[in-house]
């Protein structure tokens, strides 16, 4: 039984019931259905509040008490009477109430029923008890099941002013509601941190004023390294840690002024109003330097590395979408060539589309074996003897030609597809070194990912391998990067531990670049420590010599030998042989090339007396 009150003449009108219709002296609200206007009607000069009430009430009396009641304080009160729990959903379902009122002590439908159909039906509808015979504690226990108020049907003047109180609550909760709300639309819920609209929308901003006042702008993209593998081995719960730290400290890095986004996974972007190449260049390594620091994350300390694209306002375009555009080839270029930063470049812009290209041609490339390898050697500096060479992977793409590691190794990360790369590397390896004949036997150094220390099976799968071609553990030496242990530090240790137990050596390799102490060094197992190439070049210049020095000292003290990446003049590898290091490789010695190319090349330098 329903009905709605709303008739010129008289002010209850019966609808599908036997409501009784009252005198319109008693309840004065007469109104024409079509002066109705949004939520308020106007009658003459009077501006009435309409009201939608819920009246969950078998009572048509007192029913009609509540809405006279009401519509006496001012309200233009639309009102559905209903006494059944299918009526009370049905009248939810129709259309939005402002408000519910319940008799407490109707017998077939009692108080907590009623109040369980109201909050699955609209959670938040204000909600009064009305009962005849309400004592305290049926009052608190109304109260605790969820209803904003309660009143006594005896006295009904307080029927009006709770109304009142009650709309208006509701009315702040919806506002605080609806600006969380507007907050979340353009804000990231997990960091808060403005979202992707929100920095295109403050982007756009900066260009137009930028271009308006002839002044700069630049902005930086950031991608965070190796954060698959985080959530892949600590779990997404600790990659959500990760991502908040990352938030905390380019906030705190960074100026008053400039906007730090969270677009979404492991991305971020930062604009910088007023800044130019050089200050974007700072505030880029500012950002590194501070993410360098350690962040715990459930008891486990973890470096987090980025990539960071650079464009910038007026030199690599003028509105919000290109330089987004830029900044993420710019970005990618970071990634891949593992510098850190990039500026933008238009010869590298064809960068993102030939990368997601790549993706879908590695596998098939897999499977037909487009893969090769090249050899650089390892020239021992004392002992003037070629004593090894360093196997580095090359893919002779069908249309792109010969790719390196650089353009191919992250995606290979990305995609899963590292570890069935790695497995044909070393086989590859030992098979095209096992039957070399040369004494001492060359040792024979692959790169590893760090990924691929994660694969239980790898020390097994290496064994047979070796087994295979009758090569001697102490043939095969891995490189590993400093961030080796990033991601699941027991896992990578007890690998590495299984892997240097076989024989087989292990090697440090582009040491200095990382985040590296004296004490990470002593736990890991490795037997030889490479020394970047950045530093070698340092030496032409004087700057990087006392770095140099130092790490061979610190090397040897731990027991390990050292290696030199990246000679390329003489005056390096005299400079390098005076400070004991052990073995250098660089173009000045030899430069990379298929097996057969540098065992002829290794045959002439042992005709010259070399070895
Ligand atoms: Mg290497």
């Amino acid at each position: 039984m329903s009905f709605v009150w709303r008739k010129p003449n008289e002010s209850v009108t019966l609808l599908n019931g036997s409501f009784q219709t009252r005198s319109s002296t008693l309840c004065p609200n007469t109104l024409l259905p079509q002066q109705m206007i949004g939520t308020v009607a106007r009658v003459g000069n009077l501006v009435r509040p309409s009201l939608r009430i819920l009246l969950i009430e078998d009572s048509v009396d007192d029913a009609s008490l509540v809405v006279c009641e009401l519509a006496r304080g001012g309200y233009d009160v639309m009102c559905e009477r209903v006494d059944r729990p299918a009526a009370v959903v049905a009248a939810l379902d129709r259309q939005a109430w402002d408000i519910a009122i319940a008799s407490y002590g109707m017998p077939a439908f009692a108080g907590a029923p009623a109040i369980d159909l109201l909050r699955q039906g609209d959670a938040d509808l204000p909600f009064i008890f009305m009962s005849g015979t309400i004592g305290e504690d049926a009052a608190v226990a109304a109260m605790r099941m969820g209803a904003h108020d309660y009143i006594m049907k005896g006295n009904l003047t307080r029927l009006l002013p709770a109304v009142e109180r009650e709309l208006r609550d509701a009315g702040v909760r919806r506002e605080r509601v609806e600006q969380r709300l507007a907050h979340l639309a353009y804000h990231d819920a997990l960091t808060d941190l403005p979202n992707r609209a929100l920095l295109h929308d403050r982007l756009d901003q900066a260009a137009r004023v930028a271009n308006r006042e002839g002044t700069t702008l630049a902005l930086l993209l950031l991608d965070l390294n190796g954060f698959k593998e985080i959530n892949d081995t600590l779990g997404h719960h600790a990659g959500d840690r990760v991502l908040q730290f990352v938030a905390a400290r380019l906030r705190a890095t960074l100026r008053e002024v400039d906007t730090v986004a969270r677009l979404g996974g492991d991305e971020f972007a930062v604009v910088l109003p007023l800044a130019d190449i050089n200050g974007a260049l700072l505030a880029a390594q500012k950002i590194l330097d501070e993410l360098a620091q350690p962040c715990v994350i459930d008891g486990q300390s973890l470096i987090v590395r980025a990539s960071l694209g650079v464009a910038c306002f007026p030199e690599h375009g003028a509105s919000a979408d290109t330089l987004l555009r830029k900044a993420d080839v710019a970005m990618y270029v970071a990634k891949s060539d593992g510098v850190g930063i990039a500026v933008y470049a238009p010869t590298r812009d064809r960068h993102t589309h030939r990368r997601l290209t790549l993706i879908s041609q590695f596998r098939k490339g897999l499977d037909e074996s487009q893969f090769f390898l090249e050899y650089q050697p390892m020239l021992h500096l004392q002992k003037n003897m070629i004593i090894g060479v360093e196997a580095l992977v090359r893919w002779n793409h069908p249309q792109q030609g010969r790719l390196l590691p650089a353009e191919f190794i992250d995606l290979a990360e990305q995609t899963g597809l590292i570890n069935p790369l790695t497995t044909i590397v070393i086989e590859t390896a030992i098979r095209e070194w096992s039957q070399t004949g040369t004494e001492p036997r060359l040792t024979v150094a692959v790169n590893l990912s760090p990924r691929t220390l994660l694969d239980p099976i790898l020390p097994l799968r290496i064994a047979d391998m070796l087994a295979v071609y009758g090569a001697p553990p102490s043939s095969l030496a891995l490189e590993i990067t400093e961030n080796i242990l990033m991601s699941d530090p027991a896992r990578s240790m007890d690998c590495l531990q299984r892997l240097h137990a076989m024989g087989i050596r292990l090697v440090l390799d582009d040491f200095g670049t990382g985040y590296s102490s004296l004490s990470y060094l002593r736990r890991l197992p490795v037997d030889e420590l490479k020394i970047d190439r950045s530093f070698v070049a340092g030496l032409a210049s004087g700057l990087d010599e006392v770095i140099v020095r130092s790490t061979i000292d610190l090397a040897h003290n731990l027991g390990l030998t050292v290696v030199a990446e990246g000679v390329e003049n003489e005056n390096a590898q005299t400079r390098l042989c005076e400070m004991g290091c052990d073995a250098a490789q660089g173009t000045f010695i030899s430069p990379p090339a298929g097996a057969s190319v540098v065992r002829d090349w290794l045959r002439r330098q042992t005709l010259l007396g070399l070895p």
